[in-house]
């Protein structure tokens, strides 16, 4: 019973958005069909409309840049005004990061000022400003919101968010409340997400931290594997960089082991993963896990997947930085946001085709691991 209201419920959601934004349904569905190509306009645009960040959590991987030679309100509604007529046009995913995009004053007027003209809009934030902000969340358009949670306790939480000592019972505190009040509006566009990174402290009690989201009422919970770089991972990187110029924010944190999570502690993060996918079946909450590997044991150990991994992000995708450089992944600089190229022009620049053509012919290069985007194959 539990199952199939939640289907409904799924299958609901989709007509809606489906119906609400069509253009970008209908591209979706195209690339579904026409996989693994260059697309005419990127589908999905990241944003980091702030570097700076309250927080100071292990493992960051915008550590190197956070708080640098900023402004608290680095991206402003004119930077979106500027390009809103390619947005308006070709409908891209609009997704709205940092730094803590909390922080940006101009964040909800960048959302309502996208979600007016047609674009699906998400946000990931790391939950410290969420309870002053619950009202102009759902009063505004946004359509996914994810939060960071790494455990289902303060004191480790804190602990993995820097020492912060508040963190876990501001970011629960808004998490119940916008929760209690988007149910009371029905909010059929709005989906709520949990990203919880899989490390050390956490590994073996993925299971406890579902059922602790799932009692909260969020509607996913998305398990990301821990990005990390070995030595000798760095080494090849590095060397790929310096040759190359590829991969400058391509960063994974550094460990000083072999491996990040031993062969054993990766088989038990399996098994507690097969668990939640499967109470997850009948569940509210839905599990996902970013990025795809097909071994974790291999991944965890800082093996290299083989050449039947792939990535569509540079293909598909934009990513706009703090400094306003327009980039695919993180380090491929295709142009600035200020400048009077449009996006369209840059996506289809020189170096833009280059990058795609380079990525279609090697499926992945060394930069690649760590990264979310790279579909993991280890088994043929
Ligand atoms: S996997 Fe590689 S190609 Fe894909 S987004 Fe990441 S760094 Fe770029």
């Amino acid at each position: 019973m539990k199952k199939d209201f939640k289907n409904n419920l799924d299958i609901i959601k989709k007509i809606y958005l489906t119906l609400v934004f069509p253009r970008t349904a209908k591209n979706l569905a195209m690339d579904q069909i026409l996989f693994r190509r260059r697309t005419p306009f990127p589908r999905i645009i990241t944003m980091f409309i702030t570097n700076k960040c309250n927080l100071s959590c292990e493992g960051c991987l915008n550590a190197e840049y956070r708080n640098k030679n900023i402004t608290e309100e680095q991206v402003t509604l004119d930077h979106i005004k500027k390009i809103l007529p390619e947005l308006k046009k070709y409908k891209p995913m609009f997704y709205i990061t940092g730094g803590e995009a909390l922080i940006n004053k101009h964040t909800f007027d960048i959302i309502n000022l996208l979600s007016k003209n047609g674009i699906i809009t998400a946000m990931s934030t790391n939950g410290f400003f969420l309870t002053e902000n619950v009202d102009k969340i759902l009063n505004s358009d946004l359509n996914f919101l994810s939060v960071s949670l790494d455990y289902y306790k303060k004191d480790v939480h804190n602990k993995i968010k820097g020492n912060n000592p508040e963190i876990f019972d501001r970011a629960i505190s808004g998490l119940k409340d916008l929760i209690s009040k988007r149910n009371g509006m029905k909010k059929l566009s709005f989906n709520i997400k949990i990203n919880t990174v899989a490390r050390k402290e956490n590994y073996n009690e993925l299971l406890k931290i579902y059922k602790f989201v799932e009692n909260l009422g969020v509607d996913e919970l998305c398990v990301q594997h821990y990005s990390f770089h070995t030595p000798s991972i760095k080494k090849t990187i590095d060397g790929f960089k310096e040759k190359t110029g590829i991969g400058e924010y391509c960063d994974g944190a550094l460990i000083d082991e072999d491996y990040y999570l031993s062969p054993g502690k990766a088989e038990k993060l399996e098994s507690e993963l097969k668990k939640i996918y499967a109470m997850a079946a009948n569940g509210k909450t839905k599990l996902s896990e970013k990025p795809a590997i097909d071994s974790l044991g291999k991944y965890y150990s800082g093996e290299f997947p083989n050449k039947d991994s792939f990535c569509l992000s540079p293909l598909n995708s934009m990513n706009i930085l703090g400094n306003g450089d327009v980039c695919l992944c993180l380090g491929n600089k295709i142009g600035y946001l200020d400048g009077d190229v449009s996006l369209k022009e840059m996506w289809n620049s020189k170096e833009s085709k280059k990058f795609q053509k380079k990525i279609i012919k090697e499926k992945f290069l060394p930069p690649c691991f760590g990264c979310h985007s790279l579909n993991y194959k280890y088994n043929n």
